[in-house]
């Protein structure tokens, strides 16, 4: 989907809720569709702090991050530190999380195999599948090994999705 069309939703979706699109969410959506890190909502201000542009204020960034996020151009992943952190979806391909719960590093990964397997679990159960967000927890490659601790081992023989906070 090209950039021009998404701002296009956008917009259509704002009209959904009888708002504009101003020139402070404007300048929001442009800032979360260029980056494709992973940022919270508070990274978003910080940015836009920093560089020169019409004065957004903090509650509009988070009104607007949680009406993009609503609307299905934002993705959310909870990392366990209190705050959501967001990614813009349009325009960027299907991928799954692993989480380091020591540094908050976010590792993105796709496996066709894991996809197909969820497909199957579905279909078993007659489950109609709209969406999925696979969020692996766990120490990153730097962590694991300032602690001391390989990977690759006997893990979890279900090393799915692990739900609890840390
Ligand atoms: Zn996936
Ligand atoms: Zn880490
Ligand atoms: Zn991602």
């Amino acid at each position: 989907m090209k950039h021009e069309s998404i701002r296009k939703s956008f917009e259509d979706f704002l009209r959904t809720r009888e708002l504009k699109l101003t020139s402070q969410r404007e300048r929001i959506f442009e800032r979360a569709f260029a980056t494709h890190e992973h940022f919270s909502a508070e990274q978003l201000y910080d940015w836009l702090r920093a560089e020169p542009g019409p004065r957004v204020s903090r509650a509009t960034v988070y009104r607007t991050i949680g009406l993009l996020a609503e609307g299905g151009f934002l993705g959310s992943l909870d990392v366990g530190r209190g705050e959501l952190v967001y990614e813009h979806l349009l325009g960027h391909r299907h991928h799954d999380h692993m989480v380091c719960t020591e540094c908050g590093r976010i590792e993105e990964f796709h496996d066709e195999r894991i996809e197909a397997l969820q497909r199957e679990a579905c279909d078993r159960k007659g489950f109609v599948l709209l969406s999925h967000s696979h969020r692996l927890v766990g120490l990153c490659r730097g962590c694991a090994r300032r602690r001391g601790v390989a990977s690759g081992g006997k893990g979890a023989p279900s090393a799915g999705e692990s739900g609890g906070s840390p």
